[in-house]
């Protein structure tokens, strides 16, 4: 009995967090399930992360054979550094994120994590790599301590309470009617945006993942809850390899470096600072955006 229960106990725990990769990763990029046949090769290895490169090497992607979406994108991310894609809508950047996940194969070219080709690995160990923060966090008809337990479910009362407080929704959490046990979700207590997405973040914290994909769109967010959650993810990407997808610049401008996307080509990468100085696409859409918040507030 006890040789039976064992591996399945671990399985489901394996499982669940895969599946909540899965989640996040779907909500993300609106994808409700592994659109792919995509199936580990036979006695593949689990992926090894030594520091957390990310490359991809001169990668070419498309979803039907007429359209190709990604055109040769060579792209290097350096072990603890953090990237900003962006660049305008359809322009490949979640693309990027569905291949570092392996939703897709690339059709050229590869993508590498320390060296491994994502072809190569389990896929179950290159999900359990790689942290996912969405900006609308899916929370479980559970309690608040299951949803944020669920990054790493074996996690200690003492690991989640920690969890909540670098995420900074502890005090909140204590201030609800049953703390750490009231019930939340569709069926519980609403929370605000802010607030679910504090709980992916205490989440991901507990998950502790060498590589963070975080889509920076905050729209629904007020200026200070955006403001806060920004330096939240600020922190959590010390020491991570993180790549985030944004949709606002401002979000953005302290990336170690920001890649500029136009029709799955990179056409321009560097800090805020240099691209500004470059006068090019960036630079552009950096006044553009900056002319529309002026106007925005100014209404
Ligand atoms: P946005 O800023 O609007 O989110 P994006 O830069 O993230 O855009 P992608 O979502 O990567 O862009 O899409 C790139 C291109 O691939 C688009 O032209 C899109 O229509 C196409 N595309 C995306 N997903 C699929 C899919 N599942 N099947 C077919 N084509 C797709």
């Amino acid at each position: 009995m006890i040789q039976i229960t064992l591996p399945l106990g671990f399985l489901g725990t394996v499982y669940r967090e895969i599946r909540q990769a899965l989640v996040d990763m779907g909500q993300m990029f609106g994808l409700l399930a592994q659109p792919a046949e995509i199936v580990d090769k036979a006695g593949a290895p689990a992926l090894k992360v030594a520091g957390g490169e990310v490359l991809f090497d001169d990668v070419r992607f498309d979803y039907d054979a007429e359209r190709p979406i990604l055109k040769g994108i060579t792209l290097r991310v350096g072990a603890g550094e953090t990237v900003a894609l962006v660049g305008p809508s359809g322009s490949g950047k979640s693309t990027i994120g569905r291949l570092l996940f392996r939703f897709y194969d690339v059709t050229g070219g590869a993508v590498r994590i320390d060296g491994q080709d994502l072809r190569d690995i389990t896929q179950d160990s290159l999900h359990a790599q790689i942290g996912v923060v969405p900006q609308d966090t899916v929370l479980f008809n559970d309690t608040i301590h299951y949803n944020i337990a669920y990054g790493r479910p074996a996690a200690t009362e003492a690991e989640v309470v920690a969890a909540a407080r670098a995420a900074k929704i502890h005090d909140f959490i204590m201030g609800l009617p049953d703390g750490y046990q009231t019930t939340v979700g569709e069926r519980g207590l609403k929370l605000s945006g802010g607030e679910k997405q504090r709980v992916g973040i205490a989440r991901t914290l507990l998950k502790n993942p060498p590589i963070l994909l975080l889509d920076e769109a905050t729209s629904a967010l007020d200026t200070q809850t955006e403001r806060d959650i920004q330096d939240s993810l600020k922190e959590m990407g010390q020491g991570r390899t993180v790549i985030t997808i944004a949709h606002r610049l401002s979000t953005i401008a302290d990336a170690d470096r920001i890649v500029v996307l136009e029709d799955g080509r990179i056409v321009e990468e560097g800090t805020h600072e240099v691209l500004l100085g470059r006068g090019g696409r960036y630079a552009a859409m950096w006044a553009r955006q900056s002319s529309e918040d002026e106007a925005a507030e100014a209404a």
